[in-house]
């Protein structure tokens, strides 16, 4: 049983208890975007003034009573009364590891007009609370609000998975994930199995800054794929809404909720999961595993990068890299020194990037074929591919490798790499 496993828990899944400094850092958040991670599906949010908490499950069992049922291995790391003021909260359904009528309670006590957004069918449940400004709401509907000045969109959006409250009352309310959208945009999915409704949200509602995702919980498949996606899944659910930095929640929390894997698989599969997915996929941001209760900010390109970012390029070029090498060597495509030491930002992308091929050339032993670290940049380059462009002044950075031709696999997915991990934004 895991709750002997104290030293190895502390270990692998600490809990950042909140002090002082974390309450006032909740109080007075410096950062555009920070979050917490309360535990299970339990999570805090702040961005643009804006203080929302989803799924608050505060107890020590998430279970209709306190003497049996799913227990928690790891605490929370503070309780409702540490908290700063909550404008809103989500509630994604009313299952017991998702709802609480504690929390609901004490936090109904201490924050009257809180605005509860719930899925329809459970605004009673919350009346029963003496829950003010609880607003029902099913898929696809939208919610705009005045929050401390600012205009703020709640949207109910879909999710693959059930309800059940009371041995009658299965399937009788909705379940849902959420969208919220002020200047920033924050997305949290819910419980929900793989189905192609995320392309459709990422499409409605993207670009998505932040996203709240569960990874845990779906063992074994025959049995919880419909309702639980596992790590695999969240990456692609992370992919298709378009997330930019994504969290990984509903794991490594609650004991007994009725899934096998071990407790610690879901990080580990998901590191791999990402790790595979960033190869494949230049523009695929961040999905991380939080430590409970640690206070994090995410880091926001300034605008002045942002434009910038959206103006470069990284072409993993489709024609044989060998030809096309010589081809720049023949037409003497000088390398555009003076272009280069004109637009600092882009210097120094163009430094990181010949660094990290360094990097790896260094590791390839004398029979792999090593890559140049000669990065080609050419300003104003248009070819058949962006004839659509109409802005021209975007650059083009054409990563090759020497003497390699383009059918082998491997240097291309080394190229993919050395893009990933330059970090630099490219399609
Ligand atoms: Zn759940």
């Amino acid at each position: 049983m895991f709750i002997n496993f104290q030293e190895e828990l502390n270990r692998e899944l600490p809990v950042h208890k909140l002090d002082e400094e974390g309450k006032e850092k909740l109080k007075n958040p410096k950062d555009p975007i920070q979050f917490m991670w309360i535990g299970h599906a339990t999570f805090l949010v702040q961005f643009d003034g804006l203080t929302v908490l989803a799924d608050p499950v505060f107890l020590y069992r998430c279970s209709p009573v306190q003497i049996v049922g799913p227990y928690r291995y790891r605490p929370t790391p503070c309780e409702i009364k540490d908290l700063p003021k909550i404008d809103a909260v989500i509630v994604s359904h009313n299952h017991y590891d998702h709802l609480e009528h504690d929390a609901v309670q004490k936090l109904n006590n201490r924050f009257k007009d809180i605005k509860w957004y719930v899925p329809e069918g459970t605004g009673s449940w919350f009346q029963k609370y003496d829950c003010n400004n609880v607003k029902e709401m099913t898929w696809w509907k939208e919610d705009v609000v005045k929050i401390g000045g600012k205009e703020v969109k709640f949207c109910c959006v879909p999710a693959q998975h059930w309800s059940q409250r009371t041995p009658t009352d299965a399937m009788k309310s909705l379940w849902c994930g959420w969208v919220i959208k002020s200047k920033h945009t924050f997305y949290y999915s819910g419980d929900t199995g793989y189905c192609p409704v995320f392309k459709t949200i990422g499409e409605k509602y993207g670009p998505i800054d932040l996203s709240a995702i569960p990874i845990g919980c779906y063992a074994p498949r025959y049995f919880m794929k419909p309702q639980h996606i596992n790590p695999e899944e969240a990456v692609k659910v992370h992919t298709e809404v378009g997330s930019k930095y994504s969290i990984a929640i509903h794991w490594g929390t609650f004991n007994g909720l009725g899934s096998h894997e071990h407790y610690l698989e879901p990080k580990k599969y998901l590191d791999e999961a990402v790790r595979e997915a960033k190869v494949d996929n230049m523009n695929f941001g961040e999905f991380l595993t939080v430590e409970h209760g640690k206070i994090t900010a995410i880091p926001i390109k300034s605008k002045k990068t942002l434009q910038r970012m959206v103006k470069i390029k990284v072409t993993i070029l489709e024609t044989p890299v060998y030809s096309i090498y010589h081809w720049n060597k023949r037409k003497h495509h000088k390398t555009p020194d003076n272009f280069i030491t004109q637009d600092k930002e882009l210097a120094e992308q163009v430094v990181q990037l010949n660094n990290k091929i360094k990097e790896i050339n260094s590791t390839l032993n004398s029979h792999t074929p090593k890559f140049s670290n000669d990065l080609q940049v050419r300003s104003k380059y248009k070819n058949g591919a962006h004839r659509t462009e109409t802005n021209r002044s975007y650059y083009n950075f054409q990563l090759y490798a020497d003497g390699i031709h383009p059918t082998n696999l491997l240097a291309r997915t080394w190229l993919k790499k050395i893009a990933t991990q330059a970090q630099i934004d490219c399609w």
